[in-house]
């Protein structure tokens, strides 16, 4: 088995210098933590926590391969070729990239559309076709190099939302491919996404849903997209747990952690206290702040807070500073350009304002810094202040954590970022409010060191044991569990030798009965049930099925009596209406299953009326013996929310009647007692002996059915779900394909 780790870009970035190809290793956050999982795997042990039971040990890939956009555009194929060559020597394939695709693609649509959406900065977004256009060409490419390696063992992780369409398109050319997708940025609450033009936001939530397991940092970031899943493709979900037709998705809270072991020692390492240019920070209280430049980060909220803490605390003038590094992101971006020049004349004020000979209020740094030097300005900061107006995890906040060897030091974080959901004994501030930083400051530098410690034994425990190695045995353990889950359900699935069996069966049986379902399993759901009518076809089908010698088909549903006749009356089919109140055997009249009463209908019919006017999109249906109350084009949240009311209401209403109440697909019905599929089918059952007996439904109702069957029956639920039935089957077509194909199993009668 191996890993194969698909991301924007390839952690060995490709240069070329006068000529000569070299490689270099790139940083970053998902470099550093996939770097840490895979040296954990090469290590005869894992660093950090133990694996969880289930996790890795037998099902850790034996080897990975990173495959990216290798950091230059190399349009000569030669070139290409030896690039290839040199960077399999780093377990690395590159992804090549015209210069216009990757303006497009990169600076386009990922940096100018998603990145602004998902960070709830929709003034920034840019929302353009052919950015788009892009974007669907770039990961198309991307699937093309992904599907030429993809081996049915491997494990395709692919990453953050560059790639988004990614998974989709994969599962379309490998269908059986395990795939995982991660993001690495917020997924915004259904409000925001939706601000996407429909067709991208269906295709981008279709894209994700190609993966076995799409995992994000926090619970909200899960829920949200699990809920625009809902509003924008109309898939329910059980625990995170979406059943699609061919496919099941697991949907999952991973909070990505850093490598503590590797602060740790390397916090042990750096020399004592320096400030940038080596000289002690003895004399200062040291407030750190580390970020990319980026407007989503809010370092000038951050400056405006210490400028406000300065003001309102003379008595801190001289004694502490800011060291403020900047890290050059997205150079050319305009936004980007626009908050550097902003930061650049703030610095100034502040430090034109306070700064004296022998104290500047803000040490600034617009560059990069390595790990070491880093590391050793994390070890000597008193405080952490980190206030992003937005953001996915935010790893600064956590490797300063883990570089403090001795738990002293205050973290300040912002709520608005992953990491503040698991680091509770944080000081929280809300980044928009600057009186909240000056007065969190104000708090940080005179905490006692007894407390400090207190509050960072906590986090650093939680931070040692979630590292980031954890963090993908984690998820790579759930995804084997998805895939174990997904291949219990396929065991179900009516496959070819089952098939070949159910056909020989009927073929030798002197008399077959078959009991179908109709919405749902001959055909597929409409918003309007009117509009649900039988098409030429599968009258067609229908009639070739019932006309064969020793055949009797019974068509069972839960439709009006009326309606039935109006479709059906000209084929030699049974019928059953209302869900076995009404029975029409072939060639005779129809009548009631038993004497029912349907008095009850008056006392309920106005509270389903005023529980449609409750919920727009919903209606009620009056039959002769049953009411349905349909709510397919409802909202589906809110339905989610009335449904439950509704039902409790009616079952409270209705104890001392006697009427049941079931919900069905998109659907509450309530009928007379007694009255279901499996009492009618068995007054089919009793009145002449079968030796074939098959019955397909897609439904609750249909699981009465199925129920009282015997054991001998072939019996098929339409749709990945948990039956009664012996068999699932994908979908309504997959009904049909074997409907024609008993049809054709069978002997006719000529005379017809
Ligand atoms: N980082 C670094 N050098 C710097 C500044 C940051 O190596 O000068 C690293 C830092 O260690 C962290 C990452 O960049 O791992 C930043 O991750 P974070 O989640 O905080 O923000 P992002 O840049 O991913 O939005």
């Amino acid at each position: 088995m191996r890993l194969l780790i698909v991301s924007n870009r390839l952690p060995i970035v490709t240069v070329e210098e006068q000529g000569q190809l070299q490689f270099r290793e790139s940083a970053g956050g998902l470099v550093s933590g996939i770097s840490a999982y895979l040296d954990s795997l090469r290590g005869s042990s894992f660093r950090g926590a133990a694996a969880p039971a289930g996790v890795p040990g037998a099902s850790a890939p034996a080897r990975s391969r990173w495959i990216g956009w290798p950091g230059v555009t190399v349009e000569d194929p030669a070139k290409q070729a030896r690039v290839t060559e040199a960077l399999a020597g780093f377990d690395a394939h590159p992804v090549f990239l015209s210069d216009r695709s990757m303006d497009k693609f990169y600076h386009g649509f990922c940096n100018k559309t998603i990145w602004p959406l998902f960070h709830y900065f929709p003034s920034y977004v840019v929302c353009e076709e052919s950015l788009y256009a892009h974007y669907r060409c770039v990961n198309r490419i991307f699937c093309e190099a992904v599907a030429r390696l993809v081996q049915p063992d491997d494990v395709v992780w692919i990453h953050d939302y560059h790639l988004m369409l990614l998974p989709q398109l994969l599962r379309q050319q490998k269908p059986e491919a395990t795939i995982g997708f991660f993001l690495h940025i917020p997924f915004p609450s259904f409000e925001i996404f939706r601000l996407l033009p429909q067709t991208w936001r269906a295709e981008i939530l279709e894209g994700l849903l190609g993966a076995d397991l799409i995992g994000f940092h926090t619970y909200d970031y899960a829920q949200h997209f699990l809920r625009s899943v809902l509003r924008v493709l109309g898939h329910e979900h059980t625990m995170g747990k979406i059943l699609l037709p061919n496919h099941l998705v697991q949907v999952d809270t991973f909070p990505m952690g850093v490598d503590f072991q590797k602060f740790q020692a390397a916090a042990r390492r750096v020399p004592g206290p320096q400030d940038l240019s080596g000289e002690t920070f003895k004399d200062f209280k040291v407030v750190l702040s580390v970020d990319r430049l980026d407007y989503t980060k809010g370092i000038l909220n951050r400056l405006q807070g210490y400028e406000l803490f300065l003001e309102r605390n003379p008595q801190w003038q001289k004694k502490v500073v800011l060291v403020l590094v900047v890290v050059p992101s997205r150079i050319g971006v305009e936004q980007y350009q626009e908050i550097k020049r902003q930061i650049d004349a703030f610095v100034g004020q502040i430090n034109g304002k306070f700064g004296s000979v022998g104290w500047t209020p803000v040490l600034y740094q617009y560059r990069y810094l390595p790990f070491e030097p880093l590391v050793s300005l994390y070890a000597s900061s008193h405080v952490a202040l980190v206030t992003p107006l937005r953001d996915g995890m935010n790893l600064v906040a956590k490797e300063y954590l883990a570089s403090r060897t001795d738990r002293t030091g205050v973290l300040i974080v912002s709520e608005m970022t992953g990491a503040s959901k698991e680091l509770g004994e944080a000081i929280s501030i809300n980044p928009n409010n600057v009186g909240e930083i000056a007065a969190a400051l104000e708090t940080a530098l005179v905490m006692p060191e007894a407390e400090q410690i207190r509050r960072n034994e906590i986090m650093q425990d939680r931070l040692q044991r979630y590292d980031v190695i954890r963090w993908a045995q984690d998820f790579l353990g759930r995804l084997q569990e998805v895939k174990t889950e997904q291949k219990r359900l396929r065991a179900r699935l009516l496959r070819r030798e089952a098939r070949r069996q159910l056909l020989e069966q009927f073929r030798q049986a002197p008399h077959s009965t078959i009991f179908l379902d109709y919405d749902g399993t001959l055909i597929s759901f409409v918003d309007d049930p009117k509009a649900a009518q039988p098409p030429e076809n599968l009258l067609l089908l229908l009639r070739t099925l019932s006309q064969g010698a020793n055949t009797e088909v019974v068509l069972i549903s839960g439709r009006d009596k009326d309606t039935m006749e109006g479709w059906f009356a000209d084929l030699d089919l049974s019928l059953v209406a209302e869900h076995g109140a009404w029975i029409k055997v072939k060639g005779q009249p129809w009548r009631l299953a038993k004497p029912l009463d349907n008095t009850w209908k008056s006392a309920l019919l106005p509270i389903l009326q005023t529980y449609a006017d409750r919920l727009p999109g919903a209606f009620v249906e009056e039959k002769e013996y049953s009411i349905a109350w349909h709510y397919r084009r409802a909202d589906p949240e809110l339905a989610s929310t009335r449904v439950k009311e509704l039902v409790d209401d009616l079952v409270n209403f209705t104890a001392n009647i006697d009427v049941q109440v079931q919900q069905g697909d998109k659907v509450v019905e309530v009928r007379c007692g007694g009255i279901h599929k499996g009492a009618a089918a068995l007054s089919f059952l009793a009145k002449e002996a079968s030796d074939f007996l098959l019955a397909i439904g897609d439904d609750w109702t249909d699981e009465d059915l199925f129920r009282v069957l015997p054991d001998s029956a072939w019996s098929i639920r339409v749709g990945h779900r948990h039956s009664c039935a012996k068999f699932n089957v994908r979908s309504h077509t997959e009904v049909l394909e074997l409907l024609r194909e008993i049809s054709a199993a069978q002997p006719q009668e000529c005379s017809r």
